[in-house]
């Protein structure tokens, strides 16, 4: 069985980008506005040989604003549950928000194998931009640019590296 990868973070820091880099295609509705990707959204994507699906979430209807937080969670805790390995997305350019805390602590409590990916990282330097992210006690920051491909292979060879 092919190792199922799942995409996971708050709105708008990048995973449909990063969802259309790894499966190379047009699928994913990216766009400034919110609310476009309904559902779950599933890829198939391949590194070297290997084969693997990935799985993009961040569906929630703009103007139901009362059940946002709760679709996204239930989107997110239902991809997790389906991921061998979480790509947990944060926006290196934004910086930390409150609920990548709260994401952060989910994800730590399941223990899940999961990889931080600091994305619109392109033009930024490691060090000062990316430290506070270490904050969320998941380990490594590893800087990509979903927009320009940059980062987005070694990135993922972590990813399946332990899988
Ligand atoms: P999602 O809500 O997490 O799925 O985010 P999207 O993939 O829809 O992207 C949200 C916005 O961030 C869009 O305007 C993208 O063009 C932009 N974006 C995505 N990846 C990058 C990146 O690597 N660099 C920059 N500068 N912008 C990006
Ligand atoms: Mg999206």
């Amino acid at each position: 069985f092919a190792p199922v990868i799942a995409l996971v973070g708050r709105p708008n820091v990048g995973k449909s980008t990063l969802f259309n880099r790894i499966t190379k295609s047009r699928d994913a509705i990216v766009a400034d506005l919110p609310g476009l990707t309904r559902d779950r959204h599933y890829g198939q994507a391949r590194l070297a040989r290997r084969s693997f699906i990935v799985i993009d979430t961040g569906g929630f209807e703009p103007e139901a604003s009362e059940g946002i937080a709760r679709e996204m969670a239930r989107q997110t805790q239902q991809a997790v549950a389906e991921a061998d390995v979480v790509l947990f997305v944060v926006d290196a350019r934004a910086g930390l928000s409150a609920q990548d805390h709260d994401i952060a602590a989910y994800l730590r409590r399941l223990g899940k194998p999961c990889v931080l990916v600091a994305n619109k990282a392109e033009g930024m330097r490691e060090g000062a931009q990316l430290a506070e992210f270490y904050e969320l006690g998941l380990g490594e920051v590893v800087p990509v640019s979903a927009a320009h491909g940059q980062g987005v292979r070694s990135m993922l060879e972590r990813a399946l590296a332990p899988i």
